[in-house]
């Protein structure tokens, strides 16, 4: 009976555009009230909320033409307007007066039927609508967003002692497949889940590391990627949250919380926080620095971190904890925790104390330890979520480990004694339950989440980098899971058997995985190996294996559909560029960026552009122009709709899906569909501009280089791509086949792997992760 066509969200500040600009992603009209402004613009509240969505940096649209469907007003001139909206949403101060007048003037103008959700971080619900009558205390409840709105996958739902279920039915499921969030439901408790326990933790790894006198980056470079929560750290975190603002969420946390809860003992002020927020040390939004500063903000290497005992700056130090150690670790936390030095046992004290808390919400705060996974992986993209952890630790270990320390064991860890949190039973994955029984993990219909599905599947074979699985439906999936998914000759080996083995045995393929990135390309640590031992043969013969095996996976009798979200770059985006349809998530950013270190890409990456080109344009020449120019400039998309004008997305055949949980179902879903009367697209062979073309090509790269848009080596690397997409020194209308334009990306990557320009544009990515510009 409830559905959401019209939405009004109240409040422009950080959250309430951001969640304004998803709902306009997904398709919604949406009204976006503020207080009207002093001066001539009344709206100039919300006219600064669209100059924000708009922010280069992080921009809150998937598309900037989304904008047309977002109304800005004022709660005095536009009120009524409220009528029309089937969900208002309010993300106005955490100031509860505020909130309480508000609704009342909400529930005088909107129609019945309509949802009423407030994005509260801290508010109980029954506080909330205390003055409210019944009509519009069972139409509301709190929808807790995360910011950024778009990017952030946990949505926690409350509901309240009146709200219908209908309205929480309707509020989940529109959330979920619209908006793409994952959905925890909550109780009315502090803090809900996410913050609850993500905050515990960070106050946590805060606390510790002044108890253990380990400097910032020390801190940082455990309570990261060695973890598996996300690189920034907790000082950068609040560097980039915001001291002040960081100490006013756990100060308003501890003003909830009862008095018993161990949040208590981590939220002391710590004096020297105290005097930087006193003096305007409050991170990355002030002028001063934080626990961070940059020298020079156009370095990147000028970085400098604060001294707590002269309260100065000093040059940041990434040689402590030794770099090797820690890059070794990453992947594996219980490695860490094993580790037997001041860093294992910094990852331990905050881990242990964390894991505990969150197993300690389990069932009063929340019944079901799914959410309380879900709520840390989805809102604070931890890899895996508390229960999680612990069953990797080991329950019994675990346990053995807080026993030997005298420490509490929670309830329900003891429940999971001698067994584990989740379980694999009868080829279902299962969870364990408060009262010890386990129970199904379900997910919504067409939600699946690779991650747990594979943990009921055994692989078909599989090497360190990728593993091939056989789904339910007969359909084969290829898995990368090496680091960031970069692929080298043991991913491409194992894709190559994989469409072979699918080919005479399953009705498709599937290329997918449940990580952040789809893949960031190829591995560059294996190319520079080759550069460095001069083994031109080698990776001569690694690209045409790479060529052979996007090839084969285009003209396999079978349909190929990949299912990708996060990055797909270079390498990555090659194996999409050759797949029968692909699956986008609705924030994947795409790419062709070899040019940055050097390279063309070579893995068909050119030619495939070329073709699209050329198809789109009805021209060869013309065609050759554009692939030119965006392989040149390396040009990325952040989402599939600015993929399309580039040509990386194909109206038609390709699709994208705002809930990343769902790429897979949808991907097998097509496969299926696309099965039964499958036959291969063959391809006439081109007829190349030739060397004419390729002349003017360089010409155009000189003027651009005397003009200063250009250096030397992208001159030189431009000069490449032009042979490649003209056909280089042939007279004009020399047809050339796949196979033959391929073996000119090969030509033009080895003649570049040779050149120091391009070394030194590769070791400058390993080392410092940003282009060169030489
Ligand atoms: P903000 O300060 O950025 O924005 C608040 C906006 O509300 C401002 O534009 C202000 O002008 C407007 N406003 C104030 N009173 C109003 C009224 N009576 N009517 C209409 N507009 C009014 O705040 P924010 O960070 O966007 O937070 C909004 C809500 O979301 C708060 O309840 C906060 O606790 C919650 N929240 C914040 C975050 C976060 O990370 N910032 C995350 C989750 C939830």
């Amino acid at each position: 009976m409830y559905e959401i066509k019209i939405a009004a969200v109240i409040g422009a500040g950080t959250m309430g555009l951001g969640i304004a600009g998803q709902l306009a992603n997904a398709g919604v009209d949406v009204l976006l009230l503020d207080i009207p402004a002093d001066g001539d613009n009344r709206n100039a509240h919300g006219a600064r909320a669209i100059e924000r969505l708009l922010d280069e940096n992080q921009p809150g649209l998937t598309h900037k033409d989304n904008l047309s469907r977002i109304t800005i007003g004022n709660i005095e001139d536009d009120l009524d307007k409220l009528a029309d909206a089937d969900w208002i949403t309010e993300a106005i101060v955490e100031r509860l007066e505020l909130k309480k007048t508000l609704y009342k003037k909400i529930d005088a103008v909107r129609k019945p039927g309509s949802i009423v959700t407030s994005n509260t971080s801290t508010i109980p619900i029954s506080l909330l609508v205390e003055d409210m009558p019944l009509a519009f205390r069972a139409e509301f409840a709190i929808t807790h967003f995360f910011n950024p709105v778009r990017f952030m996958r946990l949505l926690e739902i409350v509901r309240g002692a009146d709200t219908r279920s209908e309205v929480i039915d309707c509020l989940e499921a529109f959330n979920e497949e619209r908006m793409g969030k994952g959905i925890v439901v909550c109780n009315d408790t502090p803090g809900f889940l996410g913050n609850r326990v993500g905050v515990f933790a960070i106050q946590t790894a805060l606390h510790m590391a002044f108890q253990m006198g380990l400097a910032p980056e020390e801190a940082d470079a455990i309570f990261g990627r060695p973890m598996g929560i996300p690189k920034t750290g907790v000082f950068g975190l609040y560097d980039l949250i915001g001291i002040d603002l960081m100490s006013d969420v756990a100060a308003s946390l501890v003003s909830i919380l009862p008095e018993d809860d161990v949040f208590h003992e981590v939220s002391a002020e710590i004096p020297v926080m105290a005097r930087m927020i006193c003096e305007g040390y409050v991170g990355n939004k002030g002028t001063k620095g934080g626990f961070y500063r940059w020298s020079d903000p156009a370095d990147s290497n000028s970085k400098q971190t604060l001294d707590f005992g002269s309260f100065r700056y000093r040059d940041y130090n990434n040689e402590k904890p030794p770099v090797a150690t820690i890059a070794e670790l990453v992947g594996d936390f219980t490695k860490l925790l094993e580790t037997d030095d001041q860093y294992g046992l910094y990852a331990w004290q905050i881990l242990s104390r964390t894991l505990c808390y969150a197993a300690s919400l389990v069932p009063d705060v929340n019944e079901s330890l799914v959410a309380v996974d879900d709520a840390m992986k989805l809102g604070y993209n931890w890899l895996q979520g508390p229960m999680e952890m612990i069953d990797a630790i080991g329950v019994d270990n675990f346990i053995a480990r807080l026993e030997a320390e005298k420490r509490d064991v929670p309830a329900f860890v003891r429940t999971a004694a001698g067994k584990s949190f989740y379980r694999v039973s009868g080829g279902k994955l299962q969870y364990l339950q408060a009262d010890g029984r386990y129970r199904d993990l379900r997910r919504a219909q067409g939600v699946t989440r690779f991650s747990e599905m594979r943990r009921t599947l055994t692989p078909i074979f599989q090497n360190k980098v990728a593993s091939y699985f056989e789904l339910p439906e007969q359909l084969g999936l290829v898995e990368w899971h090496s680091k960031a998914n970069t692929l080298d000759g043991e991913s491409m080996a194992l894709l190559a058997k994989s469409v072979q083995h699918a080919s005479k045995n399953f009705k498709g393929l599937i290329i997918h995985n449940d990580a952040q990135h789809f893949s960031c390309g190829v591995n560059l640590d294996s190319v520079m190996q080759f550069i460095r031992d001069a083994d031109w043969d080698g990776l001569d013969s690694f690209l045409h294996h790479f060529q052979k095996t996007v090839l084969g996976m285009r003209y396999a009798p079978i349909p190929v559909v990949a299912a990708a979200s996060g990055l797909s770059l270079g390498g990555g985006f090659e194996v999409l560029l050759h797949c029968d349809k692909v699956v986008f998530h609705a924030n994947s950013v795409t790419g062709l960026v070899e040019t940055l270190v050097g390279v063309v890409p070579g893995g068909g990456g050119v030619k495939e552009t070329l073709y699209r080109w050329a198809e789109r344009e009805g021209d060869v020449t013309k065609g050759a122009w554009q692939a030119f120019m965006n392989i040149g400039y390396g040009k990325t998309a952040r989402s599939p709709l600015e993929a399309e004008p580039l040509t990386m997305f194909r109206n038609g055949t390709d699709t994208y899906l705002m809930n990343r949980d769902r790429l897979l179902d949808a991907a097998t879903r097509a496969a299926l569909a696309m099965g039964s009367d499958y036959s291969t697209r063959p391809r006439e062979a081109l007829a190349m501009p030739g060397r004419d073309v390729w002349q003017e090509m360089i010409e155009w790269l000189q003027k651009a280089a005397a003009k200063g848009h250009l250096t030397p080596h992208d001159v030189t690397t431009g000069a490449q791509i032009a042979m490649i997409v003209t056909g280089g020194d042939v007279d004009a209308g020399t047809v050339m086949s796949e196979e033959d334009i391929c073996g000119l990306e090969r030509k033009a990557f080895l003649t570049l792997a040779k050149t120091l320009e391009t070394r030194a544009r590769i070791e400058h990515m390993l080392r410092f992760g940003s282009p060169l510009r030489n």
